[in-house]
């Protein structure tokens, strides 16, 4: 039945959930639909529209702002699974100060890399080879943990992950 983006009552995105649970949330009346997915949840005589994007009716307070939890899909999904230094597909995670000499397993030390440019970085310093980074990386917005979450982002999410995009 998919998945679904559910919304605080601001309509700041809080996370992906699977429609069965959004269902629920619909049906004890703390969220309410605000686009459906084009399919139907029967539970015992009422019939419910799927929804793929909700909202709360109460607002909850979110006491930091979201941090994306630093994961291998998550890395190439901000990255767009492409090499930051060559722009080939991503098959491995590069750190940018080498693990080995200090650096730390962090958004803005690791990028998404390919094999060929991985092996010839090695335990090296950026500036001691040839590589060049594509653009200097940092923590990722609510956008991207969402799609390492979900796989693929519905089209109808689009505008509500727009928001928050900066
Ligand atoms: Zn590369």
């Amino acid at each position: 039945m998919g998945r679904a983006l559910l919304l605080n009552a601001t309509f700041e995105p809080l996370c992906v959930l699977p429609a069965r649970r959004a269902v629920v949330l619909v049906l004890k009346d703390k969220a309410e639909i605000i686009h459906r997915n084009g399919a139907d949840f029967h539970a015992e005589s009422v019939v419910i529209p799927a929804p793929a994007v909700l909202r709360l009716r109460h607002y909850v307070h979110v006491p930091h702002r979201t941090r994306v939890p630093l994961s291998r899909r998550a890395v190439f999904a901000r990255d767009g699974h492409r090499c930051q230094y060559c722009d080939r597909a991503a098959e491995n995670i590069d750190h940018i100060v080498p693990r080995s000499r200090g650096g730390d397993h962090a958004w803005d030390n690791v990028v998404a890399s390919c094999r060929r440019c991985n092996t010839v970085k090695r335990d090296r310093y950026l500036h001691e080879t040839s590589l060049e980074l594509r653009t200097a990386p940092v923590a990722p917005r609510a956008r991207v943990w969402i799609a390492a979450v979900a796989g693929s982002l519905d089209p109808s999410w689009e505008p509500y992950l727009r928001a928050v995009a900066s």
